[in-house]
């Protein structure tokens, strides 16, 4: 069975729905990316690499990727650490605020639990799916050691996979996050940037100018996304622009390009050409994108998958 590891931080998510009411769910770039690519792609072993604690939440999050198909052998308990929260008020323009307490979560510790036989799990996989949030959240002092295993992954044969999803309060300097953003494009194998993500750190404006700067670096494939614009590939030097058919009524655009991720990634590996993937990934994020939500009812979801 084809294998792929998403390494990074879920969250608790808690949603104000009235003044006295708050909803709660989980969230993360990872872990969305993974659950839908595995609602595409049931047969696909997909599993999340982090770290979580010993309270109720945790042990409900856990809970919550197995019910997700998701595997957990790679989901390390800390003891005396909790899971990173974050709140949503939309106020009565419709416009969202977040408010994080996710400096000190267990997840930033989740190199802490990297031994060889972890490192061999990892080798096992056909893919890793890392994130510019996932190298925000790794504590500075392990970053040497994870690279260094991301290396020898690399090279039994893990394609090494690097969306940049920036998010600036998460780092100390651009400089800081240019640093890992280089290592990680040199070590990849396919870079699924938005271009947004691209245009505050390297002032990089357009999918054509997203492809020529990371040209420098030895990527095989490279995706571009760009909101309802148009999608980008560049297969082994072949550029190919897709087009897509832009939502209408758009709800919520939390997770669009984590559901793009999901889907495209497993298109890959379930042997789809990029056309294909890219049809599918662009259609999952619709989905998504018409609910409210980085989650869609997985029932919701499958039905509208189906639906052509
Ligand atoms: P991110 O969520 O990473 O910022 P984008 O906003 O570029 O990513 O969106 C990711 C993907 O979601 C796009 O490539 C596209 O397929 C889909 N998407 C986003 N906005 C729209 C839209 N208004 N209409 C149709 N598809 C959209």
């Amino acid at each position: 069975m084809k294998k792929i590891f998403f390494l990074g931080e879920c969250m608790v998510e808690l949603k104000a729905i009235s003044d006295s009411t708050l909803n709660q769910s989980f969230a993360g770039d990872v872990y969305n990316s993974a659950v839908y690519l595995k609602r595409c792609f049931s047969s696909l072993e997909c599993g999340v690499v982090s770290a979580i604690g010993t309270d109720a939440l945790s042990i409900k999050m856990r809970q919550r990727f197995v019910e997700e198909g998701l595997a957990t052998q790679l989901v390390f308990t800390h003891a005396n650490k909790v899971p990173g929260i974050y709140y949503i008020e939309t106020d009565e323009q419709g416009e969202r605020s977040f408010t994080y307490w996710r400096h000190d979560s267990a997840a930033r510790k989740v190199v802490d639990f990297f031994n060889p036989s972890v490192e061999e799990e990892l080798a096992s996989a056909d893919m890793l799916f890392i994130s510019g949030i996932s190298l925000a959240v790794i504590e500075p002092a392990s970053r040497d050691l994870f690279w260094q295993i991301v290396q020898r992954i690399k090279k039994a044969g893990v394609k090494i996979v690097f969306d940049p999803n920036y998010r600036a309060r998460l780092w100390q300097s651009e400089q800081e996050t240019k640093g890992q953003y280089t290592i990680a494009f040199e070590l990849a194998d396919i870079c699924l940037p938005g271009i947004e993500d691209l245009t505050t750190l390297y002032e990089l404006h357009s999918a054509q100018a997203v492809m020529d700067y990371l040209a420098q670096f030895n990527i095989a494939e490279v995706v571009v996304k760009n909101g309802p614009s148009s999608v980008f590939t560049k297969i082994n030097g072949q550029l190919f622009e897709h087009q897509i058919t832009p939502v209408t009524h758009v709800v919520d655009t939390t997770s669009a390009g984590d559901a793009f991720n999901g889907a495209y990634l497993g298109a890959r590996m379930a042997g789809m050409d990029e056309h294909k993937a890219v049809q599918l990934a662009a259609k999952a994020a619709a989905v998504v994108i018409q609910q409210p939500g980085a989650i869609t009812p997985k029932e919701h979801f499958v039905k509208a998958m189906q639906s052509t």
